[in-house]
């Protein structure tokens, strides 16, 4: 199936096309049609899958279908990924594919290691799209720079090295305190029980999507 025939916002096929992605990967194909019918995903890829666009791109259409946020209005999408890296590259990517969208896509990015000032503007600010690591995710929750109110779409990613990070904490206080109506994505290169049991904790009537 060609990016054109997925009913996608017109803002995101034309982004798809300034980065010259002619056809979706075997992940994309499968992936972005579940995502937009609001399924939640269990899925099994590893990087280099083209897995970031298959999440990205349906966050984006997401978003693009949610009223416009007022002053103080929390993100609608968060992705939590392992590392810093990780999250500096998704949020490339879904900056990539918001483009044209402009001010009804924005987007942040929430790592340690940095100090916390700047990223409090940022989601003070505004931002339709949070790409944040687990720790300082929830550091800007308890001091109240951002807040879950408006969440209803989340992806974890690469959620195999999260745990094996020891985030499963971090993980679990985020999707608990979750409003209820949300649609989750979450993708692992392993399916160890671990993960299994975050899928079933988390994730309500998946499907799965392996490449
Ligand atoms: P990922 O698995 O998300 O890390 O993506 C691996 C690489 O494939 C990245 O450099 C992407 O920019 C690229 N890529 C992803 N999807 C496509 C596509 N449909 N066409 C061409 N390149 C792609």
């Amino acid at each position: 199936e060609a990016f054109q025939e997925m009913s996608l916002h017109p803002n995101i096929l034309t982004d798809i096309a300034h980065h010259k992605y002619e056809t979706p990967t075997p992940i994309q194909c499968q992936g972005i049609p579940i995502a937009l019918s609001g399924s939640d995903i269990l899925g099994c890829a590893e990087t280099g899958s083209g897995k970031t666009a298959s999440f990205a791109i349906p966050m984006i259409h997401h978003c693009l279908q949610q009223k416009a946020l007022r002053p103080g209005d929390g993100p609608i999408a968060l992705v939590l990924a392992p590392t810093r890296e990780l999250a500096q590259q998704i949020e490339k990517e879904i900056k990539a594919f918001a483009r044209t969208s402009g001010r009804a896509a924005r987007s942040c990015i929430v790592v340690g290691g940095v100090h916390m000032a700047e990223q409090r503007h940022e989601l003070k600010a505004g931002v339709e799209v949070v790409v944040a690591t687990p720790g300082r995710f929830i550091d800007h929750l308890q001091q109240g720079n951002t807040n879950l109110d408006r969440i209803s779409f989340v992806v974890l990613d690469e959620a195999d090295r999260m745990l094996d990070m020891g985030f499963e904490p971090q993980i679990k206080e985020v999707m608990g305190r979750l409003p209820l109506r949300h649609q989750t994505l979450l993708f692992s290169a392993t399916m160890p029980r671990e993960i299994e049991g975050l899928a079933q904790a988390y994730l309500n009537n998946p499907i799965t999507v392996k490449v």
